[in-house]
């Protein structure tokens, strides 16, 4: 199982991709909780990131691109995963087509045959803004928010029309109860393996 979870912040892609990896026992990769580690830490990676997280902005694609091809080359990753928050832009996307293909041999990943499966977790803006607002993680103020929706849609939502050219796209109604989207996305992705 190798799956892509998208949607904008605070659909529920970190809580849905935690269920489903415990359940399938596979690793929960969050490129945001890489990041915030990274920040606590006071890494160099973490001391370049903060700025663009506290601001909702999106941090560098090359700094993203290292990240994720360190963390795939662990063992645990090597018999599937769920990423949550990568790829966000067209050209960490098309990266990590490449670095599948790499790992898989080529044509292996990028045709509607291979596991590869994007979700799309659709919400209402004035939902996801009131989620994230009782969330109160350090870049949930209300301005920051408002950013990150922004950055979403523009940076973010192209990907959509990428992964459903590609018919790889799972697209589910995230404004339910949390149960009844795991119950959902479990039915839609039970054919993979
Ligand atoms: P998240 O926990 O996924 O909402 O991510 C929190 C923050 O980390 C985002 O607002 C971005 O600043 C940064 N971030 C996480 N993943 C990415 C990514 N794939 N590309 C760029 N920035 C990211």
């Amino acid at each position: 199982m190798q799956l892509i979870f998208m949607g904008p912040p605070g659909a529920g892609k970190g809580t849905q991709a935690q269920v489903l990896a415990a359940l399938w026992k596979i690793p929960h990769i969050s490129t945001g909780d890489i990041l915030r580690a990274c920040v606590v830490a006071k890494t160099p990676l973490g001391l370049k990131a903060q700025a663009y997280m506290d601001a909702g902005d999106l941090v560098p694609d090359q700094l993203l691109m290292d990240i994720v091809q360190e963390r795939m080359n662990q063992p645990d990753a090597s018999s599937g995963w769920i990423l949550d928050g990568f790829p966000r832009t067209v050209p960490q996307a098309a990266f990590f087509d490449k670095l599948l293909c790499d790992v898989s041999g080529a044509g292996g990943t990028s045709g509607k045959d291979c596991a590869l499966r994007a979700v799309n977790l659709d919400v209402p803006d004035d939902i996801l803004v009131a989620r994230l607002l009782s969330r109160g993680r350090q870049d949930d103020n209300e301005e920051t928010i408002r950013r990150r929706l922004q950055v979403y849609r523009e940076q973010t939502e192209p990907l959509i029309a990428f992964y459903r050219a590609r018919e790889q796209l799972v697209a589910v109604d995230g404004d339910r109860d949390m149960e009844v989207v795991t119950a959902e996305l479990q039915q839609a992705l039970s054919g993979d393996s």
